[in-house]
């Protein structure tokens, strides 16, 4: 087996002390207890990440709960104004959210900036928060009776969010809850948590009072914490499937609204008929982009008849192409990955694969860079078959497998039987395959001849079967769903004619 990077030595200075945000301030942890952030380029710690007690949580969660009333009563025009200064604050400083990101996630520099413009989309669909939370209206339903329709905030909502994308999947959390009139509690990822106090920063400078947002650091006591808090009236969770099937069952028992977003294992398919440079070059950005550590990552494609020799080469080809490095160097295509026993985890697929019977097209030990980071370069493994772990489990890293298969029914059965059905694509030009492809997929967001089809702000995100539970998807009209609940109200106002004060109605109608 190829050796990788040994551990680095430590530094032992200049390690920054990341602390909560509470009530419109930095909040130093009282626990005494913390975790370790590395800038994953070098494999040093640069921070130590403050972890809450219960306690800490609960003072978190009353802050929020204090700033509901006031938060819930502006009025949509003043809602509206402050989401559009807080759309160009995240616009102008994108390039230093993206800083953070690379530094503590490691994902290259454009890509950072990607990530704040797609959850930037979601910030500006909240612009329109006026058109979104408007309710129904039945005149005269029966005589006098009037019926109509409101949706108004659930009170202190939760977000806990994945390492994979610190800024974007936040705000698909916190920009729905809060210009719904929620207030905000994010528990965001302890590997790379710094992001959020950035965004706690800038939505201050934005105007948003005191105690609307909230971050709150830490692990599973503060997860629980959270999950258990009466206070709490509903938890957004993204992360792997079996934190999320927990968050979703010890939530709910505990009497709130979840919905909890999980793992994937996203295949694409190839049809003898697809353009193979088009394909190809899908599966390299789509299968390496953020080195793998993207829940829409390709992460097996399956191809289909006698497409399969033509496609491996094709992307064998440009393996080449995927310059590995630090993030921040304009010439990196494909950074690091979060933490070193990650990517141990991840290039030991690559041994297991081989041994469970898959040809290794490319080992991606033998081309990660030199030093202490944590870095994996680009592996194909081909004849990968269904039963082969590296085919079964969520890689999440740099290893794309190549299933080779005879029909589109062999294909459709793979997808169809994942226990994950997060995003799915096919490459075809046959408008018809397609369509039917669309209609029998068991998936919830499908691709055609588009590897990474995540749906756009004004629809909504989510997958189906072990990659979502609970009935919600995430932002778009699904999250203001879920951010707001539902009042009708019937109403009688006596006919004026009838009144005992002269209004000047006549008496007769
Ligand atoms: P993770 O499940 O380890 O962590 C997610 C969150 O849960 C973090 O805030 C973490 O602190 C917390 N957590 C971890 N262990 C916990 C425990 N035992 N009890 C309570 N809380 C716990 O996920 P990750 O490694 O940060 O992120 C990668 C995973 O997220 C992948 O599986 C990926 O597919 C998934 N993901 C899914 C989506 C989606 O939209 N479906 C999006 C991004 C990431």
């Amino acid at each position: 087996m190829t050796e990788l990077a040994p551990p680095p030595v430590q530094e032992e200075q200049g390690i920054r002390r990341i602390t909560h945000w509470i009530g419109g301030r930095a909040v130093p942890g009282e626990s005494g207890r913390s975790g370790p952030v590395y800038n994953p380029a070098t494999g040093r710690q640069t921070g130590a990440v403050d972890f809450a007690s219960a306690e800490e949580v609960d003072r978190t969660v009353q802050t929020a709960k204090e700033a509901f009333p006031a938060w819930r009563a502006l009025s949509l025009s003043r809602r509206t104004e402050l989401f559009f200064r807080i759309r160009d604050l995240v616009h102008e400083r994108r390039d230093e959210i993206a800083k953070i990101l690379t530094s503590e996630h490691g994902k290259v520099f454009s890509d950072a900036k990607g990530e704040v413009t797609r959850g930037l989309e979601v910030i500006e669909f909240c612009c329109g928060i006026p058109q979104l939370v408007k309710g129904g209206f039945s005149e005269q339903v029966s005589t006098g009776i009037d019926v109509y329709s409101i949706r108004q905030p659930l009170g202190v909502v939760a977000g806990i969010t994945p390492f994979n994308f610190p800024a974007m999947v936040p705000m698909w959390m916190w920009a729905p809850a809060l210009a719904c009139g929620n207030t905000f509690v994010l528990k965001p990822s302890e590997k790379d948590p710094s992001a959020s106090i950035y965004t706690a920063e800038l939505l201050r400078e934005a105007g948003v009072p005191d105690g609307v947002f909230n971050v709150v650091h830490g692990d599973k006591v503060a997860v629980d914490s959270v999950l258990e808090h009466p206070d709490v009236a509903a938890i957004s969770f993204v992360g792997s499937t079996p934190i999320a099937r927990y968050v979703y069952e010890h939530g709910t028992k505990h009497g709130k609204r979840v919905q909890a977003l999980g793992g994937a294992k996203n295949h694409m398919i190839v049809l003898p008929d697809a353009d193979v440079d088009m394909a190809a070059d899908a599966a390299v950005s789509a299968g390496y982009g953020s080195a793998g550590e993207r829940c829409m990552a390709v992460s097996q494609v399956v191809a289909v008849g006698d497409v399969a020799d033509r496609l491996v080469e094709a992307i064998r080809e440009r393996l080449p192409q995927v310059k590995v490095g630090d993030g921040m160097k304009p010439e990196s295509e494909m950074g690091p990955l979060i933490t070193r026993e990650h990517r141990d985890r991840v290039a030991a697929y690559i041994d297991r694969g081989r041994e469970q019977g898959a040809t290794v097209v490319a080992d991606g030990r033998e081309t990660a860079p030199d030093g202490g980071g944590f870095f994996l370069g680009v592996s194909l493994l081909d004849h990968v078959s269904p039963e082969n772990d590296a085919y079964k489990d969520e890689i999440f890293g740099p290893v794309l497998g190549v299933t080779r298969v005879e029909t589109y029914d062999e294909a459709l059965r793979l997808v169809n039987d994942n226990p994950y059905g997060n995003g799915t694509a096919i490459f075809t030009r046959d408008g018809g395959v397609a369509r039917r492809f669309q209609f029998d997929v068991q998936v919830g967001m499908v691709g055609i001849n588009v590897p990474i089809p995540v749906p756009v702000a004004y629809y909504s995100f989510g997958g189906w079967k072990a990659s979502l539970f609970g009935d919600s998807h995430i932002y778009g009209p699904e999250g203001i769903n879920f951010y707001t609940r539902g009042k009708v109200v019937t109403s009688r106002w006596p006919d004026p004619a009838t009144s005992k004060v002269d209004l000047g109605f006549p008496q007769t109608r």
